[in-house]
């Protein structure tokens, strides 16, 4: 590819509306171009990217037994109906109606689509078990996309699904992509941390994330990791161990006290002379237009995904403080669980409140809390808190550290959840219908893409992981006027092409400056400059990612760059 004719237009400056690095690199490097808020238009370099890691992709799941197919980005709101996920699935489902008032969505992901292909096909446990997987273009409605590429409304996703007869089968299968995946981020040139996570929209008990750590906000999820042992989580899923750590305080009475404008935790704490972990906080949500409150320990914060899962619901928010003190007659500060009516409230304890003994709490009177009060209830105690750096690790005790991350992957062990309610059946042994027992498997490839940027960049521009980038060398003439310069380049351009390199000639009457910052920026790894020391029949050889200039014969420089691929073969 010459460079004149390239299909890349690199700006001089970043631009104004992007806060993560990657999506300032692929606009400002000519990789992407925003359409509408969260959509892009992935130009000839980025498409070349993506090909690359959906080729790597491809590779190791045949090479793991999966098959690829393609399924259709429309799909009918029937079969979501059956799955019973139209009605659960938020506002990220973007729902549309046809001429013929028929109401379909545009995929978000593909159970529902993939189960009704597997119910008319796999009829006998004989056929069983299979993974199939697709690249197909995605869209969710994405509250706030935002960061390019890593968050978009419209993306691609590796997505595959397998169907089983047993769990042990499906265990199974579920090492071997976890295996799989680890294989196709290394490739990518991505260290990934495979965590425990929530299974979200998606569903099924069991389900890990490949977490490629950042300390970069663009990390959007917080993980939590043992030095000691393997356990790592993400927040949303996290525990840690407190259940048998008893707080207690002196007061062995009940008595309410006057706390004149004493609100906050850190206020009660300083007021009472007591630790903030002999408070019981109450706090007080909405939660698909109904108030639940969580009653937990002072020192502890509530972890919204857990509380949404425990109460089945879509969409939470704190209550404001006027509909704080409409629902429990009370005032911000000075809630509790006290004489609510329960059946217009729900209440839920924290198991971080089991332990607590002679606490102090707010009885829904203002400027009022009482001390010395202990449960006298049976209550069911649920895990519904945030874990914090520090508290001890659930698997061997020891402190957990807290890093963020960037999801790359998703797997998930699914059950029936999807081929129950569809009536999806195989026929067993004994010829009786069973629903499949199933797996899904995600990757999110653009955003593999940018999280690659992420990790690899310099203040020049993008450093591309040699097996993702969009052309692994780029040859430049110092003066493509200078008839010697001009030819040398030509020549190790072409032999470089019959070895199979993809190379870019910057065949432009530029200064070399101007191409030097354009290699940069674009992020080729291996850059021959062809200049002065033609003469002396040699030129520059540089790696992108800091090596040092070496001045070497053309041949050699060729070999270099053909070594380099030989060893990626080789992985
Ligand atoms: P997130 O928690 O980041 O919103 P998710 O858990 O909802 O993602 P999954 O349903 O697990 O996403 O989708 C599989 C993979 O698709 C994710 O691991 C991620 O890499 C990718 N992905 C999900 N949402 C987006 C998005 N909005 N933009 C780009 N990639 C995405
Ligand atoms: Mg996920």
């Amino acid at each position: 590819m010459k460079m004149s004719k390239l299909f890349v237009q690199t700006l001089r400056d970043f631009p104004q509306d992007a806060e993560a690095i990657s999506h300032k690199l692929l606009v400002r490097a000519g990789y992407i171009k925003k359409l509408s808020n969260g959509i892009y238009s992935y130009l000839p370099l980025m498409k070349r990217v993506i090909s690359k890691v959906e080729q790597i992709a491809r590779e190791e799941l045949d090479k793991a037994g999966a098959q690829e197919l393609s399924m259709p980005f429309v799909q009918p709101a029937e079969l979501w109906q059956k799955s019973g996920r139209w009605q659960v699935y938020g506002k990220e489902l973007l729902r549309m109606k046809d001429r013929h008032d028929v109401e379909l969505c545009l995929g978000p992901t593909h159970e529902e689509v993939i189960t009704s292909i597997a119910d008319g096909i796999l009829t006998s446990y004989k056929q069983l078990p299979v993974n199939l997987y697709q690249f197909q273009l995605k869209f969710r409605d994405e509250i706030r996309p935002r960061f390019g590429l890593l968050r978009g409304r419209e993306f691609i996703m590796k997505d595959g699904y397998s169907f089983h007869t047993s769990q042990e089968s499906l265990n199974e299968e579920y090492k071997n992509m976890w295996e799989a995946y680890k294989r196709i981020f290394e490739r990518c040139g991505l260290e990934t941390k495979a965590v425990q996570s929530d299974s979200g929209a998606i569903g099924g008990k069991i389900s890990h994330e490949f977490m490629v750590l950042t300390e970069t906000q663009t990390g959007e999820d917080d993980v939590f990791y043992c030095k000691s042992c393997d356990y790592s989580a993400n927040s949303n899923h996290a525990i840690s161990k407190l259940n048998d750590e008893i707080t207690t305080t002196r007061f062995e009475k009940e008595e309410i006290i006057d706390t004149p404008n004493v609100k906050t935790i850190k206020e009660l704490a300083e007021f009472f002379n007591v630790s903030e972990n002999n408070i019981l906080k109450s706090v007080l949500y909405i939660i698909d237009s109904k108030p639940v409150m969580v009653m937990i320990r002072g020192d502890k914060e509530v972890e919204e995904t857990k509380l949404l899962n425990a109460v089945r619901g879509l969409e939470i928010r704190k209550a404001t403080e006027e509909e704080a003190a409409e629902i429990t007659g009370s005032k911000a500060g000075f809630l509790s669980c006290l004489g609510l009516d329960t059946n217009k409230v729900k209440v839920l304890f924290d198991l971080s409140a089991k332990g607590m003994k002679n606490f102090v709490m707010g009885i829904n009177e203002v400027d009022k809390h009482k001390v010395g009060c202990n449960f006298k209830e049976e209550h069911d105690f649920i895990d519904l808190s945030l874990v914090k750096e520090g508290e001890m690790c659930p698997v061997c005790k020891k402190p957990l550290f807290i890093t963020r991350g960037i999801e790359v992957g998703n797997i998930f062990q699914l059950g029936t959840k999807y081929s129950e309610p569809m009536g999806a059946t195989y026929t067993d042994e004994n010829g009786e219908n069973k629903p499949f027992i199933m797996g899904c498997y995600g990757i999110g490839i653009t955003r593999t893409a940018a999280a690659a940027i992420e990790k690899h960049h310099d203040d020049f521009g993008i450093i591309w992981p040699l097996a993702i980038a969009p052309y692994h060398c780029v040859v430049i003439p110092v003066n493509i006027q200078e008839e010697d310069q001009k030819n040398m380049a030509l020549e190790i351009y072409k032999k470089l092409q019959e070895k199979g390199v993809e190379v870019v000639l910057d065949d432009r009457n530029d200064r070399a400056g101007v191409k030097f910052k354009d290699a940069d920026l674009i992020g080729f790894p291996f850059r021959i400059t062809v200049g002065k020391t033609v003469k002396d029949g040699l030129v520059e050889f540089k790696e992108r990612a800091g090596g040092e200039i070496s001045i070497i014969t053309p041949e050699e420089a060729v070999e270099k760059v053909c070594g380099a691929l030989n060893n990626l073969k080789g992985i």
